[in-house]
Parts: structure tokens; C-alpha cells; sequence
């Protein structure tokens, strides 16, 4: 599937990740998921390795290589079934910072990006607030001119990385009165020392629990406007854009995610006997198994067909196909197919796939994320019906 994208510097490079997953992370699953937090070492030895900066440009500080080494770095990550640094990492290379690489100026590469690909600084993305996440438009947090800088008031919540960032790619209202009203937004880098900046609640979650999320407040903040990214009250059109690499990543962790339960499970099945047989040989789940396989080649073609396009995209963004719609229908299928996947696999284990000293019984809780974040079930179905017109 899509085989031939993958060139022998590909494979070489998926090694080195997965390498880098066996020693950096899945030995310290269980002490960063009881920690609720994702150490600032992995960050600086995945930036180290060159990671976190794969698919940036060498003016900002990366390797300048295609979309499939992304999708590489995402799929390792997803295997660790250590969700929750793989969101932190993630947001860090493809969430938070890709805007950057394509609207900053060399005061936000030299103050921001380059650190965030090295892992020196920690990145978060704000756009969540209380009283908005499906509908950015109705963001609250202001950002008002004064003189050469910005003044910065509200709270954004569900962040992640929300505790540890050292700066925050922020969707800020610029004109709180515009009609339409998403044509008042702007994307401001906020430096998380800026005097009146707080961080609230460390968050309680269902799963992801390596992953620390937490609101975040802001009161009187004052940041230069050289921080502004792009141009003024464009925000909305950057942040949509945005979406769609943080989308196919959501699509492929959750596609590779599952393939790799689906990998151990028939594993188990084949050691686990009852009644004088392994599980395995049962028809009922010789036949689910082969269910659950074919969704999930049917969830990776999505996603690859999404990739290559995105990959087309990011090379000649004038002349390509715009993503948007493949992209959509990858994110909503693989994210809801990960979750009957997971849940069947976890059927297959009885008992054991009930208790929390086994991995199903934490990848369970980590995948009804993916129907959620980065937009949702439902917003990616109005997104599609959009585009077809329907
Ligand atoms: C663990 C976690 C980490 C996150 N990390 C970040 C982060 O780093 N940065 C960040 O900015 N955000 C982050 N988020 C926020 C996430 O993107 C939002 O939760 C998501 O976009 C949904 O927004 P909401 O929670 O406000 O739900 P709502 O928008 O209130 O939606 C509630 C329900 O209504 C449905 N709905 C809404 N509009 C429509 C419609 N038009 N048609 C049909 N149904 C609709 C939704 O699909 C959903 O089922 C994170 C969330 C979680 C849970």
C-alpha cells in the first residue's frame, strides 16, 4: 500500500525511530502515564535525533525532507501504545509548529522554532477555550494593539503540553467585532514567561495520561507585535489550514495504534488455549480477526491517499489538489475504526483485557480520544459534505 514511497532512506529512517520509541519510551510507559507528564528529556533527545525537525525547511532549522517521514515518525510513535507522549511529541513537531515553518520570519525561527525542533523549548497549540473548541470562530481571548505590542486577556483549556510549553502558538481575536466573525483572528507565538500568564488546572483525563493538559490564563500579557504570525486577522484561514497535518497525523497514529493491538492480539490468541485449543483457531475469531484486518488496510489506504495527496500539497501548494476533503474522511474513519478495533481486540482478551497491568486496558481508554481532538466525528462529516456539495 503506497509500498513505493517508501524509499531504503525511509525504511533507515523508521529504524532509527523505532529505536529511539524502544529505549526513550516504552521501558518508562508505566512512570510517565503515574507522573501524568511526559519528561522534557524525551523532547530534547527526539530533537537531538532530528525528529522533531524532519519536514521543516534548513532556514528554520530542519531537515527539509517529504510529508513520509512524518508519517513515519507518527506511525513509530503510535506503536508504543504510550499515547500520551506521543500527543506531546506530536503537537511539538506537527501541531504547533508546521504553521510557524510557513509564516514565520527569522525572529520567530531564531526565538521559537529552532529551539522547538532541537526540543530545547516545548511547544503548545491555544486555540480551545471554555465556551469554544468544534466552533474556533466564537474564540473570546483577546489581543489588543498598544503601541508596539500586544495585550493579551482570556483562557484557553484542554491544552496539551499546557504545563511544560515555553511558548504557546496562540489563536488570539484581534477584532472582537468582525462580521464574519471568524475574520477577526489572529496567531500570536506567546512566550509562557510573560508576566500575567498562568497555568490552571492540570487537567484529569480518561486516558492519555502521559500527557499533561491543563488550562491556561492570561491577564494583561504583554507581547511584542513582532510576534504576530503572518498577516493581522488572518488567523482563521492559517489555524484550518493547520488542521489538516495535525488531522492526517490524528488519522495515522490511530490507524497504526490499532494495527499494532491487532498485531498483538493474535499474538495472544495463539498462546491462550481454551478448550483444548487456542483461542485463535476459533472460527468466530479467525473471522474477526480478518474483519478487524481489513478495516484496518482499509483506514491506512485512506490515510495514505491522504498523505500522498497532503505530501503533493506541501511541495506545490499552487498547483496541487487541496487535501481537505481526503484528509477528513482518513481522520473520521480511522478514528472511529480504532475504536471498534481496539474494542474487539480487547473482547479477545477476556478478563485480562480488563486489567490495568495490561496494555489493552490503557490503549481502550487512549483511543476514544482520536473521535474528539483536532476536531471531531461530527465536524469531520460537515467538512466533507461541504466540499461535496452536499
Ligand atoms: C486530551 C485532549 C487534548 C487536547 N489538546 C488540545 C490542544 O493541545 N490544543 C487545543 O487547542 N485544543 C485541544 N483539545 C481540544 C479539542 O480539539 C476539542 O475538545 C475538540 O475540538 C472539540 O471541542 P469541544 O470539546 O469544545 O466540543 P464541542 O465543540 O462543545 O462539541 C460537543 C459535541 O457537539 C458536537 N458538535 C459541535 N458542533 C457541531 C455541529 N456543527 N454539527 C454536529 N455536531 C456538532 C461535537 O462533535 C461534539 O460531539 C484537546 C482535547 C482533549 C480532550
Amino acid at each position: 500500500m503506497y509500498e513505493e514511497r517508501f524509499t531504503p532512506e525511509h525504511h533507515q529512517y523508521r529504524k532509527s525511530v523505532r529505536e529511539f520509541c524502544d529505549r526513550e519510551i516504552v521501558p518508562h510507559i508505566e512512570a510517565f502515564e503515574h507522573n501524568e507528564l511526559t519528561p522534557r528529556s524525551v523532547f530534547e533527545k527526539a530533537g537531538a535525533a532530528g525528529f522533531l525537525g524532519a519536514r521543516f525547511s534548513e532556514a528554520c532549522g530542519g531537515s527539509a525532507c517529504d510529508f513520509w517521514y512524518s508519517v513515519i515518525w507518527a506511525e513509530e510513535l503510535a506503536r508504543t501504545h504510550c499515547a500520551g507522549t506521543a500527543m506531546g511529541l506530536l503537537v511539538q513537531s506537527d501541531m504547533a509548529t508546521p504553521v510557524i515553518g510557513a509564516l514565520g520570519t527569522e525572529v520567530h525561527f531564531e526565538e521559537f522554532l529552532r529551539p522547538a525542533l532541537t526540543g530545547q523549548k516545548i511547544a503548545a497549540l491555544g486555540i480551545t477555550e471554555p465556551g469554544a473548541g468544534s466552533d474556533v470562530a466564537a474564540i473570546k481571548t483577546t489581543a489588543r494593539r498598544d503601541g508596539d505590542d500586544y495585550i493579551i486577556d482570556g483562557s484557553k483549556t484542554y491544552i496539551t503540553n499546557g504545563t511544560q510549553a515555553d511558548f504557546i502558538t496562540l489563536a488570539v481575536k484581534t477584532k472582537p467585532d468582525a462580521q464574519p466573525n471568524w475574520s477577526g483572528i489572529s496567531l500570536i507565538l506567546f512566550p509562557t514567561d510573560t508576566p500575567g500568564f498562568t497555568v490552571g488546572r492540570k487537567l484529569k483525563k480518561l486516558g492519555n495520561h502521559s500527557s499533561d493538559t491543563a488550562e491556561l490564563h492570561f491577564d494583561g500579557c504583554r507581547v511584542p507585535r513582532r510576534f504576530l504570525l503572518g498577516e493581522e486577522n488572518h488567523g482563521f484561514i492559517y489555524i484550518m489550514r493547520n488542521f489538516q497535518g495535525e488531522r492526517l497525523v490524528g488519522a495515522l497514529t490511530a490507524a497504526a495504534g490499532a494495527r499494532r493491538v491487532w498485531e498483538r492480539t493474535l499474538e495472544y490468541g495463539q498462546q491462550r488455549f481454551a478448550f483444548g485449543k487456542p483461542i485463535s483457531k476459533y472460527q468466530v475469531w479467525r473471522h474477526q480477526l480478518v474483519d478487524m484486518v481489513t478495516e484496518l488496510d482499509a483506514g491506512q489506504l485512506l490515510a495514505y491517499r491522504a498523505a500522498d495527496l497532503y505530501d503533493r500539497y506541501l511541495k506545490d501548494p499552487k498547483n496541487a489538489a487541496d487535501p481537505t476533503r481526503e484528509i477528513s474522511q482518513a481522520k473520521l474513519y480511522c478514528a472511529e475504526m480504532a475504536q471498534r478495533v481496539v474494542d474487539r481486540c480487547l473482547q479477545f482478551h477476556g478478563g485480562m483485557g480488563y486489567m490495568e497491568e495490561y496494555f489493552i486496558a490503557r490503549v481502550y481508554r487512549d483511543t476514544r480520544l482520536i473521535s474528539i481532538g483536532g476536531g471531531t466525528s461530527e465536524i469531520m462529516k460537515e467538512i466533507i459534505a461541504k466540499w461535496m456539495g452536499i
